[in-house]
């Protein structure tokens, strides 16, 4: 990883520019809406300074996939007064919530019930006591809901991250009980990271569960986002609905190694 400096701030530049016009032309060849499509610029394999120079390349929401790396992120870009929206991408262990939840906007990886649980007990406490968050450069305010998407394991591979569908299934009445939570999609990776068929039939699953799950709340939630596709499969994952693309190697070519 290169250190910043004025040649990795222009480089970047040329990568956000370059994304954000390919991320436009896959939506037009979809017929959608640029405004629908979110683009997530995952930081997770670079430092604070080079994070902060996309974001001023015009890169506003942030994904991280670790949550002791987006808090340190997030404490030293809020002292910047750079606008930035921060969406956790990775797995969230409850003993990591509240920290996290003075942080985030969104969190992608929703993957039990139990947390699910935790995180809206934590948010109650949160907005009953206005206690001041745990976050070191504070006070953050808590959301009194936190959007959240549940991730999916639709490819039913095991050793993969994300709800089974079954599970999800039998979850979903209970977590749209849950007052602080505002279920708003889902999100899934693709068994592949090359594209093509196969992962546009992985992504078309997706749309289809959601469009399911809808059903299934009714008035309940508006499952409105779907987070899916990254550097290697955005166009495919536009072409079948996302709203939220991931997207972080591409980002960052000619800085990483
Ligand atoms: C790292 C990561 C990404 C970004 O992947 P790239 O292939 O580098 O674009 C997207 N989503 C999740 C969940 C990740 O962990």
């Amino acid at each position: 990883m290169l250190d910043a400096s004025p040649q990795t701030a222009a480089r970047i530049t040329e990568n956000w520019l370059r994304v954000r016009d390919e991320v436009a032309t896959a939506a037009r060849m979809a017929d959608r809406a640029i405004q629908d499509i979110r683009i997530v610029g995952v930081s997770k394999y670079v430092d604070v300074e080079l994070t902060a120079q996309l974001v001023d390349a015009g890169c506003h929401a942030l994904g991280e996939s670790r949550p002791q790396n987006l808090w340190g992120k997030a404490e030293v870009l809020r002292q910047s007064n750079r606008e930035i929206e921060w969406h956790l991408i990775g797995h969230l262990q409850r003993n990591k919530i509240r920290r996290t939840l003075s942080q985030i906007t969104w969190l992608h990886s929703l993957d039990s019930l139990r947390l699910a649980e935790a995180l809206n007990a934590e948010l109650k406490t949160a907005h009953e006591s206005n206690a001041p968050s745990a976050a070191l450069n504070g006070p953050q305010i808590t959301p009194k809901r936190l959007n959240v998407l549940v991730e999916v394991n639709v490819t039913q591979d095991t050793t993969k991250t994300g709800m089974m569908v079954d599970a999800l299934y039998q979850a979903i009445d209970q977590m749209l009980d849950l007052p602080h939570l505002s279920l708003r999609g889902l999100m899934a990776m693709s068994s592949r990271d090359t594209g093509g068929v196969e992962t546009r039939r992985e992504f078309a699953a997706v749309r289809q569960l959601r469009d399911d799950l809808q059903v299934r709340c009714g008035p309940r939630a508006v499952l409105d986002q779907l987070s899916m596709g990254m550097s290697g499969d955005y166009r495919e994952a536009i072409s079948e609905g996302a709203t939220m693309v991931r997207i972080g190697s591409s980002l960052w070519q000619g800085i990483l190694p």
